[in-house]
């Protein structure tokens, strides 16, 4: 494998910039058009809106509230609305970039969006995160469309938020459209296996991973970083493959068992605790810098942003990293995880699996027809097999890694599009 040209970063915590460095370096190797690299490398529609909530206090409070569609050239766009203290704009440029790439390789016909509300709902209660969503959605109403951009969850947002947007939506518009946003509740039109699919994705991801490295699932050892949706879930499948899960962690704290944690139980515990996993029994508790570094092959972030950097880099064990989550490694990490020898299933593969199934949602809620479990599963497995092989490929072709391999395939996916279509 050759090694990819050294990554410098003006700040390496800054995911916009860790994108941009990661398309830079596949862009040269595929000697992309300079015309199609300026198109790519900034997002197309911004939005930035204010807004106004009765807090149950009596006050008000004006919340900042962001919509980045990155690129319309496959299709409508496609992105999660994340609520989170740290929301920021280059955050959400990088998340809408990082989407239109993940729907190239899971063979989706979208392009990128994320929406993001800078607040903190830990903090809030159900009626003011009612209110706050339902503003967004009417503030968004215009950029929001079955056919122009279809939102979904993403931190700290589930089916509850999605079911008040499609509510708010079909509201404005006076008819019932539940494809403009998926994640939704079953009974509204949301698909099987939606609410657990990126952690299956990531599951099926790290098998054809461990299929190339020849490792045993079940002389396997994984840590999992966040026991969120993503997270919860990737442990879950992980033990029902024979993996042992050693370690979990949440924002409030790491655990490890050696002999192996009993993800069930830990998934009742968080459940009946507020989403913690603070008090779980059987388990050791460490910090989330030890989780990271423990002895293990497996290490799957499923938590946030900037969790691998080159400050840690160096510590990890694992011989294997499959992103759960959006951006988890600095870009200039990737050049000490090569060294290394660490194979990396990137964010924009490793967690395609809940893109792919709320692309099936839209699909089913346009039909008005709904498919069942396993046809969902089977499809869903099927499509994330196929883009593991197709980037295996491209990072076997031009001799590169995974992730810069990833990226070159939905380049050349989005510049081909691009291309055709032209400019004027
Ligand atoms: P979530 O809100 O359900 O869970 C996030 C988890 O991470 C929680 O357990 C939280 O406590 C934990 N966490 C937060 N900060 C942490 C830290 N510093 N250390 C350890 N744990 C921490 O969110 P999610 O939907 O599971 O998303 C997680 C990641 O996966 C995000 O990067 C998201 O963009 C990405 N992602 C989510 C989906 C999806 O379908 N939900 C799809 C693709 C990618």
């Amino acid at each position: 494998m050759k090694k990819d040209s050294k990554v410098v970063l003006k700040d390496s915590n800054n995911p916009y910039e860790s994108m941009l460095a990661r398309f830079d370096v596949a862009a040269k190797i595929i000697k992309l058009d300079e015309a199609t690299h300026n198109v790519l490398k900034v997002p197309s529609k911004q939005v930035t809106v204010s807004l106004p909530v009765y807090m149950d206090d009596g006050t008000t409070k004006v919340f900042e509230g962001y919509r980045i569609i990155h690129s319309t050239i496959l299709g409508p766009s496609k992105g999660g609305i994340r609520y989170s203290t740290l929301v920021d704009v280059d955050e959400v440029k990088a998340l809408a970039a990082w989407m239109t790439w993940k729907c190239a390789i899971a063979d989706i016909p979208y392009g990128g969006a994320k929406g993001g509300i800078t607040c903190d709902p830990s903090k809030m209660s159900v009626g003011e995160l009612e209110r706050l969503t339902r503003a967004y959605t009417i503030a968004m109403s215009d950029v929001f469309g079955e056919n122009k951009d279809v939102p979904a969850p993403d931190m700290n947002t589930g089916p509850r938020e999605m079911a008040w947007i499609v509510d708010t939506y079909s509201k404005i518009k006076r008819e019932y459209i539940p494809g403009v946003v998926t994640g939704k509740p079953l009974h509204l039109g949301g698909s099987l296996g939606r609410t657990e699919a990126t952690g299956r994705g990531v599951m099926i991801a790290a098998m054809e991973a461990m299929k190339k490295l020849k490792m045993n699932p079940s002389k396997t050892k994984a840590a999992v970083q966040g026991f969120g949706n993503v997270g919860s879930y990737a442990a879950h499948f992980f033990v029902e493959q024979g993996i042992k899960v050693i370690g979990i962690s949440d924002a409030w704290g790491a655990y490890y068992n050696p002999k192996g944690i009993d993800i069930a139980k830990a998934i009742a515990h968080s459940e009946t605790h507020g989403k913690r996993l603070t008090g779980l029994k059987n388990v050791e508790k460490i910090t989330n810098e030890e989780l990271l570094e423990l002895n293990v092959d497996l290490l799957a972030p499923c938590a946030m942003e900037n969790q691998i950097t080159h400050k840690n880099v160096h510590k990890l064990k694992a011989k294997l990293i499959v992103e759960g989550a959006n951006g988890p490694t600095t870009a200039d990490a990737d050049a000490i995880l090569q060294d290394k020898g660490i194979l990396v299933i990137p964010d924009i593969l490793a967690n395609g699996g809940g893109v792919t199934v709320s692309y099936f949602e839209w699909v089913q809620n346009r039909n008005g027809y709904y498919w069942s479990l396993e046809d969902v599963i089977k499809r869903a497995d099927d499509s994330m097999i196929k883009a593991f092989a197709n980037c295996w490929g491209d990072a076997t072709k031009y001799k590169t890694t995974m992730r810069i391999g990833a990226y070159i395939f939905a380049l050349n996916k989005v510049a081909n599009a691009i291309k055709s279509r032209g400019h004027f």
